[in-house]
């Protein structure tokens, strides 16, 4: 099988940066002639040769469309995808590779719980949805509008001036109409790491199921839904090192039987006539139509890829880091961190007095730097805040002090240059 074949390395490798640099090929770039310093991570991550690898194996050893086909390379690329589903389910501790759903990415994982949970059983007029205001509007959005098709009402927990939750005040919102809590793991704009074990508890105290919007959670940190207890969990491929294009919807088997098929198509059904169509179980149902094959394959050698490192190496490695560039972006006069939680991955947002963050991104793009400059998508934590918009800066396991030593010097001269 095409994992087994491209990953030879170790089980568990050494934590060496240098490296770790040497397995992704875009990072030999130069831009504006300058080595590319990379750090626009929360955006999307950069693919290891494996990955890249992997997707070009089975583009020439096992192209085919999957489980229908009874030739060798349908078998070939169905069990490659299959394999891929159980590698998820294994890296987040799913109980059964079942309660995997291949989607397009976090945001269409979403979509799909939301649409779904609208249909009559779980979520109907005058119940209410809570999330938080450090959400992405990927969880803001899909609940919205099934709040305005519904006639559902969406809560929203508040954060205090460092971005962290105020848990007292989730407490005052979780009722007997609370239907949904749906809730950032790690936030893309604050950079702040959510209590969720402690959320899902709360939520579970009133029989309200939970989803963790993990989109920024894989590539920092450890998963485990089934000590989580969350009743969902989404991620993105494109952001853990693997293929744009394809994302995880972990459900447990009790919800996602209890659901309705999101669309309806090919793969999806067991019979079809025109009178009356049955569907399949879990998880074709959720996965009408031909999937992005190559993509599920990529995302499976991509968490073999992090799985070949301990996590507690990536997260102490990541967490010197992010202490090393608090300390020196907080040295720069006129410079203001937005999110200055106690828990935090590295994920650095702030602003520069007199200047604008389009302004910051635009220059350090000169100097071959590439942050993130905008609303992350998080238009109501912007608000919040009273910005509207940020720099951003965020590390993942190939980034390296130097790096940020770049970045401090570049926001320098723009400072000189903008005085
Ligand atoms: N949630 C969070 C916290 C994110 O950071 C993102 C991506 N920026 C999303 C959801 C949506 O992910 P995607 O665009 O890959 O669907």
């Amino acid at each position: 099988m095409l994992s087994e074949k491209i990953i030879q390395k170790p089980a568990k490798r050494k934590f060496d940066v240098n490296e770790i640099r040497k397995d992704f090929p875009i990072l030999n770039l130069q831009i504006n002639g300058k080595p590319l310093c990379y750090l626009d991570n929360a955006a999307t991550t950069h693919k290891p040769d494996i990955v890249i690898e992997g997707t070009k194996h089975y583009y020439t050893h096992e192209n085919a469309n999957i489980h229908r086909g009874l030739h060798f390379l349908s078998e070939a690329a169905t069990q490659s995808y299959e394999n891929a589903r159980l590698k998820v389910k294994e890296y987040i501790n799913a109980m059964s590779s079942s309660e995997i759903i291949f989607v397009r990415g976090a945001t269409e994982a979403i979509n799909l719980v939301a649409a779904t949970m609208g249909n009559g059983k779980f979520i109907g007029e005058g119940d209410e949805i809570i999330v938080s205001n450090m959400e992405h509007h990927a969880n803001i959005v899909p609940w919205q509008m099934l709040c305005e098709r519904v006639g559902a009402k969406l809560k929203v927990i508040p954060i205090n001036d460092n971005g962290e939750l105020i848990l007292e005040e989730y407490d005052k919102l979780l009722n007997e109409k609370t239907k949904m809590v749906s809730i950032v793991h790690i936030s893309n704009s604050l950079g702040t790491i959510n209590p969720i074990k402690e959320i899902i508890d709360r939520a579970h105290k009133f029989n309200v199921p939970v989803l963790i919007d993990g989109a920024q959670t894989v590539q920092h940190s450890r998963v485990d839904v089934q000590d989580l207890d969350c009743d969902f969990f989404v991620f993105s491929g494109h952001k853990v090192f693997g293929p744009t294009g394809i994302g995880v919807l972990y459900g447990k088997t009790s919800y996602l039987n209890q659901l309705p098929p999101y669309q309806g198509g090919g793969d999806m059904i067991r019979t079809v006539s025109f009178d009356q169509t049955t569907f399949d179980g879990l998880p074709n149902k959720f996965e009408a139509g031909t999937p992005n094959i190559v993509g599920g394959i990529g995302l499976g050698v991509a968490l073999l890829y992090i799985n070949s490192f301990d996590i507690n190496d990536i997260i102490e490695y990541e967490t010197k880091l992010l202490e090393y560039a608090t300390e020196k972006l907080l040295s720069i006069n006129g410079l203001k961190i937005i999110g200055t939680a106690k828990e935090k991955a590295s994920v650095i947002s702030f602003v520069i007095d007199g200047i604008h963050s389009y302004d910051i991104g635009t220059m350090l793009d000169t100097y071959g730097i590439a942050i993130r400059t905008g609303h992350h998508c998080s238009q109501p934590t912007m608000k919040r805040f009273g910005v509207s918009a940020t720099a951003r800066a965020s590390f993942v396991l190939y980034n390296t002090f130097e790096e940020i030593d770049r970045l401090y010097n570049g926001l320098l001269k723009i400072k000189k240059m903008m005085a």
